[in-house]
């Protein structure tokens, strides 16, 4: 017996009876985006019907109801990741913007010869930011490197910083490989140096809680639309004295205190880094997502998790000639693999022809795959709606479709 009850669960997710190719849909693509459940739907069409306007400048009821509704959310964020102040949770579009939303303000701050870290497994919204603040200040991108297994070799890292070190950027678990990153041990050695540290958090924030103070980071960044919550939203946490340090990202209506044509001075955080009407519903919807979750209980679904991941492990790998890259010991939900004599994209279409979706290529993250000396892997991502038997059609498809292919 499993030790969530997924057949509840599963009821939660209408797009979960979908058939797709007449078969019924197992979705394994998680890792690029979650489904969403009818509580997070619902949140959405009240909204909608109910209570739409714009925030924090109507007197009026609905944009009073609106305002309350999206603070609230702020509030839910804050206290699921424990932050220290709500003003500290600034909400974005997701990681990618929460990502140049910093790479932007630093560009002040870096001088010629400055370095920054990041890994060997980055997602590109990791890597391109960095690369371009670098060409506009002379900062030099210097990269920690993984070893066979998807690891950080942490005693390079300890030798890569020193006093030049500014920043460290590192995901806290990667997509392509699945590894948990010892983020906490990171940061720790930073800060020895004097550097800041950016986390991103998207993949982490569906598999486990990151308590912000606890892991003394200065910003770390989720998107909603990974853990059950909707598209083009999410949140940047930074420190306090972080954020009044950094110079607003985009000018416009809501990031203001005072206009005029000699002179603006910015508003207060978080606003001061919340230009334009944002995402109303998609915050409100991004705090009832983490409610989900949390009725759920993070612990158990990191737990359920970690037994689909046993199983599915082990059931590939008795597949001849299958290889699994990431085989970290501390990793999350996600089997990237390949099949000897056999171009991953090749699999990923035939395993869609059987309604099993998975993610073939170099998911964003070219410089692992060149690490690797391949072109890409098929990448099945489990998430907590996800059960043994949907493993079991995934484990027979690749089966299938190898016999197809060889
Ligand atoms: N970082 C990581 C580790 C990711 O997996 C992703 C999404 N695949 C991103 C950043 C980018 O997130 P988004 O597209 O939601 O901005």
């Amino acid at each position: 017996a499993t030790t969530l009850d997924v057949t509840a669960i599963r009821k939660d997710f209408p797009i979960l009876q979908r058939k797709v190719n007449g078969y019924p849909l197992v979705y394994l693509d998680n890792a690029a985006t979650s489904q969403t459940p009818r509580q997070v739907i619902d949140v959405i069409v009240d909204y909608y019907s109910r209570y739409n306007a714009n925030i924090h400048r109507g007197v009026h009821a609905l944009s009073q109801e609106a305002t309350d509704a999206y603070e609230q959310a702020r509030e839910k964020i804050r206290s699921h990741f424990n932050a220290a102040h709500s003003h500290e949770i600034i909400f974005t579009s997701g990681t990618t913007e929460a990502i140049n939303l910093v790479a932007n303000g630093f560009s002040s701050l870096l001088a010629e010869g400055d370095e920054i870290l990041v890994s060997a497994m980055e997602h590109h919204s990791n890597i391109v930011p960095w690369q371009m603040l670098c060409e506009r200040n002379g900062a030099k991108l210097r990269v920690i490197p993984m070893n066979q297994q998807g690891e950080l070799e942490m005693d390079t890292y300890r030798e890569m910083l020193s006093g030049k070190t500014k920043l460290v950027f590192c995901n806290h678990i990667s997509n392509a490989l699945g590894t948990i990153n010892p983020v906490e041990e990171i940061i720790r050695l930073a800060h020895d140096s004097g550097a800041a540290v950016l986390i991103d958090g998207a993949q982490a924030a569906p598999h486990l809680k990151a308590d912000m103070q606890q892991l003394d980071v200065d910003f770390y960044t989720v998107s909603a639309h990974k853990l059950c919550g909707p598209t083009g939203v999410g949140m940047l946490y930074g420190k306090e004295e972080w954020l009044r340090k950094l110079p607003p990202y985009k000018g416009g209506g809501e990031m203001i205190a005072e206009v005029t044509f000699e002179k603006t001075t910015y508003a207060d955080l978080p606003h001061k880094f919340e230009a334009g009407t944002p995402n109303i519903a998609g915050g409100i919807a991004f705090g009832a997502a983490l409610d989900y979750l949390n009725a759920i209980g993070m612990e158990a679904i990191a737990r359920y998790e970690q037994e689909l991941l046993a199983y599915a492990t082990q059931k590939l790998q008795e597949i001849e000639g299958l290889r699994i890259y990431g085989t970290a010991a501390d990793k999350t939900s996600v089997i990237s693999f390949n099949i000897d004599g056999i171009h991953p994209y090749d699999i990923g279409t035939l395993l869609d022809k059987m309604g099993i979706a998975v993610r073939t290529g170099h998911h964003c993250a070219q410089p692992i795959m060149d690490f690797y000396q391949i072109p890409g892997t098929v990448r099945a991502s489990f998430c907590f709606y996800n059960s043994i038997e949907e493993i079991d059609r995934l484990v027979e498809g690749v089966k299938k479709a190898k016999d197809m292919l060889l």
